[in-house]
């Protein structure tokens, strides 16, 4: 067996196992695997990308000891980069969308992070979250004592270099090479383009599972980045190429609305075990469209990004789901306490 004692918090991210989804499995005669990344210590597979861009940024001599790591993130980005730093004895300021759950925001606080929140804004507005901690990252560069960087998880490759490092290869090796599938939705597109970089030249189909209100989908499949409607899910649903995402095509894409993921992560939540946020769920659902595409008898892997406590007031509270149009699975609406 090996050591069990690691260093430091750090060196505890990634090596997750991967974990046999029953009901998928059985419903498409293929096996489906999920990369269990809320096993991490910050709870999602951004653990990775937070160290690696960490890694690489002391490296390069940008962060210094005492330095501040400035990010634009949905949360998990931030939770990794809170505790990894903190770990490592580094400030972390987080620029948020104040749509954002609530539990992240209160993790991110709890985890030392300094939020400023922003109203949620798209890409080619210059207040949009992204933008915003680009600036302040060049700012705080100017005015702290030890000075700032800018994490930047979309355009900053050490990102997916996390995925071409470390997931690919502990599923390659977890699988012992007999794998066929690859599957899951992006966000900054490190992990799909990273497992596509790292599984495509060994012979495995990578496919993008995207919600609805990305442009990915529409992209891959007719050249132009365009999107419709909305996902109530967090951490995806990209609308431009990152540069994470350059040179990666996927060899499937799957537009997955939310009415199609969402029962995966109830009946699984029930049924196995499984406490998951919702781009899980678009992972999932991607996964059973690509087995069906592949037909029987094949392996696929997806990523369980993130742990569903994450998401207790919106994805699991019946109200916010009435308020998005979603059905609410019975059980969501009948209390199992037992009155004395
Ligand atoms: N799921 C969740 C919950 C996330 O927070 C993220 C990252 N924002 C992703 C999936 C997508 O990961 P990536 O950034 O590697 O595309």
């Amino acid at each position: 067996m090996m050591s069990t004692i690691y260093s430091d918090l750090a060196a505890a991210v990634g090596n997750t196992p991967l974990i046999r989804l029953k009901a998928a499995s059985e419903a498409t005669g293929c096996e489906i695997l999920g990369k269990a990344e809320f096993m991490n210590p910050g709870q999602s597979v951004k653990d990775r990308a937070a160290l690696y861009i960490i890694k690489a940024a002391v490296a390069s001599g940008d962060l210094k000891p005492g330095g501040t790591i400035v990010e634009g993130t949905a949360g998990n980005t931030g939770i990794g980069l809170a505790l990894v730093g903190a770990s490592m004895g580094f400030r972390t300021v987080i620029v948020i969308p104040e749509t954002q759950s609530q539990e992240k925001k209160d993790m991110l606080r709890l985890a030392g992070a300094e939020l400023v929140e922003v109203p949620a804004a798209p890409y080619k507005n210059p207040n949009n979250y992204v933008r915003y901690s680009g600036r302040l990252a060049q700012e705080l560069a100017k005015t702290e004592p030890n000075g700032a960087i800018w994490a930047n998880q979309f355009d900053n490759i050490a990102n997916r270099q996390a995925h071409i490092e470390t997931t690919g290869p502990e599923i390659w090796a977890q699988t012992e090479g007999k794998l066929d599938g690859f599957i899951c939705a992006a966000g900054s597109g490190g992990t799909v383009a990273g497992m596509g970089l790292y599984l495509q030249p060994k012979g495995v189909k990578v496919g993008l599972a995207d919600p609805d209100g990305a442009a990915l989908h529409s992209f891959y499949t007719t050249g132009v980045l365009a999107s419709e409607g909305g996902s109530i899910s967090e951490g995806i649903g990209q609308g431009r190429i990152t540069k994470n995402l350059e040179g990666f095509t996927p060899d499937m894409s799957y537009n997955i609305p939310d009415a199609e993921a969402l029962p995966f992560v109830f009946d699984l939540l029930r049924n196995e075990g499984l406490v998951l946020g919702g781009s899980s769920g678009i992972n999932i659902a991607g996964a059973v469209r690509m087995a069906r595409d592949l037909g029987p008898g094949h392996r696929i892997v997806t990523i369980l990004c993130d742990y569903g406590t994450r998401y207790q007031s919106k994805l699991f509270n019946p109200d916010f789901l009435r308020s998005k149009g979603l059905e609410v699975p019975e059980w969501m609406e009948t209390s199992r306490d037992i009155q004395t």
